[in-house]
């Protein structure tokens, strides 16, 4: 739904395109005598997270300096300039990815305000489920929006809050604000790091000498020669000075409910989730599936990148030899133009190639991370045939993707995802497989660590993608659909 359409439109809806389903990754380091170059190096390490766009603000004890740009972090944080733009001994950055829409200057991260405290900037990874909700009310009251990110919420709550000290302000703020988040902050006192309640996105601490590190993944923390301290707990606030680390933990204790799917495609394989290697659950994964769904085959071969670690573990515990049958070319851009058909057609083969080499003649097991539209999985079965296989027996390292994220993992609305529109046979024929099997949920959650599988009464980890178990409220979700169903009511069906 657009602000067009929206029956009680203020302004553009926070549920629009440009501002929903966003992916990122957040930065932010307190002591260093180089912390813009380390944050640049940090935002290199999460650019898996998101590849739209890219920020940093520094604080260097006199003023906020800020430099945000759409594009890779390698297109603008690159020249000394840029660096130099950025002094101070403190800096939080981010990259952002949303999906589809425009991508304005605007909603680019960090944010920035002035506050009666002083000034506040802000980086957020997740998604606010009740930001529409907030924003109605906030605006109503007279908040004015500078961009159509859900983040700003946080920062207009902040600033309306009646309470007098910011991280009461901020705690109050928190506690209105249902969904996912992980964020970090900067003031001109330091450094603040918070996770949500349920721990939904990642946030680890780190340490290079004196300068305290809050980031996404440990690939960030690497990248820069920093120490791994600990993950920051769900519902824990994490405050840096000069006067060193204290941590808060001002929300109602939950069990956590980290998301599951850090592990099974978002975070990068040489990062510790959860406390645990990426890299290792991966090839867990791909050995539960191996004995989940086994394959009469003769080679085993990874959809580059992301089915990779699952391929090896699939090999290993199935005793097949494992190949790397495709090729990825890791030079093409997001946005490569598709002109016509014929080109889009060959698109496929700019991003991926099947080694005849390998294949021809060969039964193959293809290893893919997961199933979204099934775009991906048809093109890449056919490109195997092409390339001569005997047979294709797809596999997949995760249970059929049924459900929407709306906690800051890019799925599409449910209606363009393939599992939840069709059978698992259904989808086979589709992908033009010989065969096609899912990991099981129980699967998934021993590779990951809990033996016992899935705790039925109280999971273990957000799963909403492939149960439907959301653990938060969706309040704009529901709202919207019910002032659908209230529109369908007076208006009758739209054409
Ligand atoms: P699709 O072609 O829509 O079925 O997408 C499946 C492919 O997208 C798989 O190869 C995954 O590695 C990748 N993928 C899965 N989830 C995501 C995501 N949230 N964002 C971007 N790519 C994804």
């Amino acid at each position: 739904m657009t602000a067009k359409s929206h029956p009680q439109a203020l302004t553009t809806h926070p549920l629009a395109d440009d501002a929903f389903h966003e992916e990122c990754g957040i930065f932010g380091i307190f002591g260093s005598e180089d912390a813009a170059a380390h944050a640049v190096l940090g935002l290199h390490a999460l650019q898996h997270r998101g590849q739209e766009a890219a920020g940093i603000t520094s604080w260097d004890g006199d003023a906020f300096h800020s430099e945000r740009s759409i594009g890779l972090v390698a297109d603008s944080f690159t020249s000394e300039r840029v660096v130099h733009g950025l002094p101070g001994h403190a800096a939080i950055g981010h990259v952002r990815y949303s999906t589809t829409g425009e991508s304005t200057l605007r909603n680019v991260q960090p944010l920035y305000a002035d506050l009666s405290s002083g000034g506040f900037a802000l980086a957020h990874n997740g998604n606010i489920t009740n930001a529409w909700h907030l924003r109605r009310q906030l605006v109503r009251q007279g908040s004015i929006f500078q961009s159509t990110s859900d983040s700003e919420v946080i920062i207009h709550l902040i600033a309306t809050s009646t309470f007098r000290t910011l991280l009461d302000r901020l705690i109050d703020a928190l506690r209105k604000i249902e969904g996912a988040y992980s964020l970090v902050a900067l003031t001109r006192e330091g450094l603040i790091g918070v996770r949500d309640p349920l721990g939904v996105r990642p946030l680890v601490l780190g340490r290079l000498g004196a300068a305290h590190i809050l980031c996404s993944e440990t690939c960030a923390l690497d990248i820069i020669g920093a120490d791994y301290e600990r993950e920051v707990a769900p519902g824990e606030i994490v405050i840096v000075t000069a006067d060193g680390v204290r941590t808060l933990a001002p929300f109602p204790p939950a069990r956590p409910r980290p998301c599951i799917f850090e592990h099974v495609y978002f975070a990068r394989p040489d990062s510790l989730v959860n406390g645990m290697s990426v890299y290792e659950v991966r090839k867990r994964i791909g050995a539960e599936l191996a004995a989940e769904a086994p394959a009469d085959a003769d080679i085993v071969i990874p959809v580059p990148d992301s089915g990779v670690p699952s391929a090896i573990g699939y090999a290993q515990r199935s005793g097949i030899p494992f190949e790397l049958g495709i090729i990825r070319n890791h030079y093409v851009g997001r946005t490569f133009i598709e002109p016509s058909d014929q080109i889009r057609h060959l698109g496929v083969k700019l991003k991926h190639n099947a080694s005849r080499w390998q294949i021809a003649g060969k039964r193959v097991v293809l290893v893919d991370d997961s199933i979204v539209r099934g775009t991906t999985s048809l093109k890449i079965v056919d490109m195997v045939r092409q390339a001569g296989a005997a047979e294709v027996h797809m596999r997949i390292a995760s249970p059929p993707t049924r459900h929407s994220c709306f906690y800051g993992v890019d799925t599409p609305e449910r209606s363009k995802l393939l599992a939840a529109r069709m059978s698992i046979e259904e989808m086979c024929r589709h992908i033009h497989a010989d065969s096609l099997a899912f990991l099981s949920i129980e699967g998934l959650y021993r590779a990951c660590g809990h033996e016992g599988g899935r705790d039925g009464t109280a999971p273990q980890h957000c799963d909403a993608c492939f149960t439907g178990d959301y653990p938060t409220h969706l309040t704009d979700q529901d709202e919207e659909e019910s002032e659908q169903l209230h529109l369908l009511a007076t208006t009758g069906p739209q054409a």
